[in-house]
Formats: C-alpha cells, structure tokens, sequence
C-alpha cells in the first residue's frame, strides 16, 4: 500500500478538500497510472451530493472522478497489453468477475460482481474504491483503455464516461446517415451525443432549455436546435425522431419528446435524475414507441469508441481547471452552465 494525494468529500455537505489515500501495491494484474486529467462528470456530483441516495448511497469520505486519463508508471508481472509510458485511460468501472453472462458478452457494465471506479465496495483494501482527482490508480489491466496519440489527453478524458456513455446507445439503436436523432440536454454528455451522432453521419437535433447555447450548438455538428420551453418549436418536430438520446441531470416531461418520436422510434434515457419520472400510457402505444435505458458501455465498446473518436478527431470540449477550483465547478454544473466538461488537471495537486 502507498499514499496518493486525493480530493474528497466527507459529507454530503462538505466541500471537496485536498487529503492523501491509499492505494494498493501491485497485484500481478495490476496496471499503475500517474493521472494527468480527470473529468468532471454529473454523477460525480449526484454521488458526493448524496442525491441518488435510495439507489447507490454515498460512503464517506468520498474520491470521485471517473474519466481518468494518464500515463502508466509501472505494471504487475502478469500485465500484457501495457508498459511504462503507455497513455491509457480509465472510466466507470475497475473490476468484474470477466465469467459471467454479461463479462462475456463483453457487457461488463452489466456484471453482477462488477466494481465501480468509486464508492464501491474495495475488495482488495477493504472500505470502498477512491476515484480519479487523485495523484495516481491502482487497476486491473483488464479495465485499462489505450487512449490514441493524436487526441489532446485534456479533452480525451470526457470520452472515458461522457464518450461511451452517449456512443453506445447512439450505435445500439442504429443511429447513422438518413436517421434523425435528438439530443436533449447540451452539457458533457449531449454535447459528445451531439459530435458522434453528426460523426455516424445522422440529421442531429439539440433540444436545450438554455438558448445561449445554440450558436454552440450548432458549431458541435447539431443540423437544427429547439428550445425546449417553445412549445410551438417542439410541435413542429411531432412524428418524426427515429431515436433520442436523454441526458437531461433534473427532473423533466418526458412525455413531450415521446410525442416527437416516428412510428417504432426509441427514447434512451442516460441522465439519472434521482426522481421517478411520469410517462402517460398515450406517449408509448401511439406510435408503438419505445423508452429504453442505457449506462456507460463494456471495455471493449469503450475502446471501439476511442478509436473511433481518434480516427474522427473527436474530443469534448473542456474547461480546464486547477483541482482547487473542483467546488466552484460543481456549482456551475448544477446550473448548467458547463461548457461543455470540466477537465481537471492533476498537476494542481501538488499544490494542495
Ligand atoms: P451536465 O453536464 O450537467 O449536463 C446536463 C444538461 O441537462 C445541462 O447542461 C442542461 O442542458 C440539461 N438540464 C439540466 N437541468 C435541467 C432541467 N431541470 N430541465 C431540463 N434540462 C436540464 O451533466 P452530464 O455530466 O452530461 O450528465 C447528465 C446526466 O447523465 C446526469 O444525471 C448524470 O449522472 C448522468 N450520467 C449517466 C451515465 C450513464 O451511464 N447512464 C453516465 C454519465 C452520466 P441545457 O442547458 O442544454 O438544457
Ligand atoms: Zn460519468
């Protein structure tokens, strides 16, 4: 075991403060990364804010940070596909027991022995795993991606939750050229969403409730932008999505994006809002329409999904900023105004 510098939470209403964390030595397996950025993702704040409380409580301290992009420092005897100096990433999860159903069908997201990147249960050190605003991660070779040359390594690690999280239902439900897809909500997810659906080649639309936001919009590869409050905007558009991708953080209606959907058109949701949703049994039967869910991707989408964003020179678009500046982030990400993903950069720990 050695000592790693952090940032963590010791309540869900305490600030993120700088503290130090152990790590574990090496296993044969094991893949060390000194981590040079880490995402900040929504769900780092639903979990440090304890607000999905009823489905995965927070155990405190907790160490967030799940789009983890780095160098590898050292690597365990048995490790084959890295060596030192290798940039590589790592995103939601660092474990699963690769022999179930799911492992093998290269669906490790769906692992029932699967291990989150922070607040799971730690099997090697007990208590539970810390995240990415750290110096440094102890993993599993497994759960280790290769991230391309040519993507700037800042703007690479949204791709390691935000990337996969929005690629893979985009691919699932055939979202490609001739298609239409929607995007609601442009934070770090939508606006990844936004830049691979225009990469598959589809007609992109953006759904936001922040009008500022269109320009951008549509400079991120969006062919059309809707504000969602307009309600005669939204009609237009009734009977005619053949997919939307959810990635909205609050409470919202869906049933007003259902009502867009073509006949057999598909709604995924990936934002999780703590609350239940209302979906009205019309927005569903007319037009034999289908809600759907969908978390992260495996390992090997996830690499798929790198490469594909290496050979489109696709990345997020990030502000960086000094660990220190972690608090006034989340705030600025409860009110959506992100533009598009905060990026941290892990050399500012250093400095406490
Ligand atoms: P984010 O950067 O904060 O973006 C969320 C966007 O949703 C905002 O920028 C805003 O876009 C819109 N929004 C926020 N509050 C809203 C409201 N009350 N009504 C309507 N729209 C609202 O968050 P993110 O990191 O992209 O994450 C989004 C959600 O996905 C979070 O709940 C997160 O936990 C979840 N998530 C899920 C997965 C998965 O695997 N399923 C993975 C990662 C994250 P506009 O300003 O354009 O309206
Ligand atoms: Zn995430």
């Amino acid at each position: 075991m050695y000592q790693s510098k952090a940032y963590s939470a010791a309540s869900k209403t305490s600030p993120l403060t700088a503290t130090t964390i152990p790590r574990r030595d090496l296993t044969e397996r094991d893949v060390q990364i000194e981590i040079q950025f880490c995402g900040v993702c929504h769900s780092d704040l639903h979990a440090v804010r304890d607000e999905w409380n009823e489905f995965m409580p927070t155990v405190y301290p907790i160490v967030p940070g799940h789009e983890i992009v780095g160098h590898v420092t050292n690597v365990g005897s048995a490790v084959t596909k890295y060596k030192r100096g290798d940039l590589v990433g790592v995103g939601c999860m660092v474990d699963s027991d690769l022999t179930c159903n799911a492992c093998k069908a290269d669906l490790e997201q769906f692992c029932p022995n699967g291990v989150l990147t922070y607040n799971a249960p730690d099997k090697h050190l007990g208590g539970v795993t810390y995240g990415g605003y750290a110096e440094s991660i102890v993993v599993d070779e497994h759960f280790v991606l290769r991230v391309p040359a040519n993507l700037n390594l800042a703007a690479a690690a949204p791709l390691l939750c935000a990337g996969i999280t929005t690629y893979s239902p985009l691919r699932r439900w055939g979202v490609t050229k001739g298609k239409k897809a929607g995007i609601i909500g442009l934070g770090g997810l939508g606006h990844m969403g936004v830049k691979i659906a225009h990469a598959l080649g589809a007609h992109v639309v953006v759904f936001t409730t922040s009008p500022d936001k269109k320009e951008d919009a549509m400079r991120l590869g969006a062919d059309e932008v809707v504000v969602s409050r307009n309600t005669a905007e939204m009609e237009k558009h009734t009977d005619s999505f053949d997919f939307i991708l959810d990635t909205v953080s609050a409470k919202h209606d869906i049933n007003s994006y259902l009502k867009l959907l073509t006949h057999d058109g598909n709604l995924t949701l990936v934002g999780a809002p703590p609350e239940p949703f209302e979906v009205a049994a019309f927005s569903l039967i007319t037009g034999r329409h289908i809600l759907s869910g969908s978390v992260i991707g495996g390992i090997r989408e996830t690499q798929e999904m790198l490469d594909f964003c290496a050979e489109h020179n696709l990345t997020a678009d990030v502000e960086v900023i000094p660990i220190q500046k972690v608090n006034e982030a989340y705030d600025r990400m409860a009110k959506s105004d992100v533009k598009y993903r905060f990026s941290i950069d892990m050399a500012s720990l250093e400095a406490g």
